[in-house]
């Protein structure tokens, strides 16, 4: 007799509908659920081989690189920021990073496990970094590496990029960004800014399920990863091993997630059917839509206009009114997941997202008009039917 009783037999799986309009996972495109559900290939069956570079060829559009270091590592976005520091930092190179959120943060916590000597500059959450203050830093530190992000999801805010990348190549220094909310929702040019190294995720804008880092590598960081004293403290995203996986070589490394990788081939081919100019205007339309309503009910932002992503919104929380109330309720009446607040913004501020997928028009009115609605009955006294209408404006002005 086995010691440990038999559980009641669990029903088949069968998760609610919802609404994923927070900072990721994201909706994934129906096209991308379906390719998961298809029969599995070997890891090494020439037919995924060339699924493999297929990927490879669609990812280096959307991340805007010719480079051929250009693949899926196997894990959500944390891996992608792990690997990208672990293979450009052996123990006791200098780094920088860039604080201005809560990803930067983890940046931070990442090198250091790596062995780097981090010095850190830091940016209130919601504010970004301006070229001169990175400049003066850079030069202070003398790092190898700087580390940024790109889209701070904590926060909505979007960090330009290409003029600190200039400097950090002016100090000697390379640049690691994080774009794992930025793909896909906003221009991501890898090759005309010079990043270095770069990581993304798949659930925020590319629409798929999370469980693979895209991670592109440029020439500079090729030759650091093969100019090292020390193999790569981690043997799971060591890149000189998985590199001969992807490349020509095709040498057994880990077994590749399979479907996880048929989903992301799947979700860029959608990016690459829509193009990404018009992806880039549908995230852009869809969030000053939503920003307008959220301004309409006399909601404030917390980044300024100037420097606010359409696809990740950080709204206050009115005075008074109880966050995790209003998030329940969303759930529950309407289907609707927002992200609550991180770090000084715990309590305080809801992320909205509208990311792949999830960025469209019906989803903008139906959040604006779920939570206009929670609002009112908590007795927050909002002009009826006003957020819905200013959205509709912007819409129609686009629409001209
Ligand atoms: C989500 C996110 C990550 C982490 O990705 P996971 O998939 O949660 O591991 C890193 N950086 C940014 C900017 C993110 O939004």
């Amino acid at each position: 007799m086995s010691p440990v009783p038999k559980p009641p037999v669990p029903s088949p799986l069968n998760p609610s509908p919802r609404f994923l309009m927070g900072p990721g996972p994201s909706d994934v495109h129906p096209r991308v659920l379906a390719a998961m559900g298809m029969p599995l290939l070997g890891h090494l069956d020439p037919e995924f081989v060339a699924l493999m570079d297929e990927t490879q060829d669609l990812l280096r559009y959307v991340f805007q690189t010719t480079s051929r270091m250009t693949l899926a590592v196997s894990g959500t976005g944390s891996a992608g920021m792990e690997t990208v520091i672990v293979n450009l930092i052996e123990p006791g190179d200098r780094m920088l990073v860039c604080i201005n959120g809560v990803f930067g943060a983890r940046m931070q916590d990442v090198a250091e496990r790596a062995g780097a000597a981090v010095a850190v500059i830091e940016r209130p959450y919601g504010q970004v970094f301006d070229p001169d203050e990175v400049k003066a830093a850079i030069q202070r530190v003398g790092p190898k590496v700087v580390g940024i992000v790109h889209a701070e999801t904590s926060t909505g805010a979007w960090q330009p990029i290409e003029e600190i990348a200039r400097i950090a190549h002016e100090a000697g220094a390379m640049i690691a960004l994080d774009t794992v909310t930025a793909l896909g929702g906003i221009p991501v040019e890898i090759d005309a800014w010079e990043i270095d190294a770069v990581y993304s995720g798949t659930q925020k804008c590319l629409s798929c399920p999370p469980g693979l880092a895209p991670v592109s590598f440029g020439t500079r960081a090729v030759e650091a990863l093969n100019r090292r004293k020390k193999k790569v403290q981690s043997w799971y995203l060591d890149l000189t091993m998985i590199q001969k996986y992807w490349g020509s070589d095709r040498v057994y490394h880990h077994t590749a997630p399979i479907s996880m990788n048929y989903a992301l081939r799947e979700a860029l081919a959608v990016v690459v059917e829509e193009g990404l100019e018009a992806r880039f205007a549908r995230h852009a339309l869809n969030g000053r839509a939503l920003h307008a309503g959220l301004s309409a009910m006399g909601l404030s932002l917390v980044t300024d206009p100037k420097h606010r992503l359409p696809q990740l919104t950080c709204v206050k929380i009115p005075d008074g009114v109880d966050d995790l109330t209003v998030r329940r309720r969303l759930l529950r009446d309407w289907g609707i997941e927002v992200g609550g607040g991180l770090g000084p913004f715990k309590g305080q501020a809801w992320r909205i997202g509208l990311m792949g997928y999830g960025s469209r028009q019906s989803n903008v009115t139906l959040l604006l008009a779920a939570l206009e609605t929670c609002l009112r009955d908590l007795g927050v006294s909002l002009p009826a039917g006003e957020a819905t209408h200013a959205a509709s404006a912007v819409y129609a002005e686009a629409a001209k």
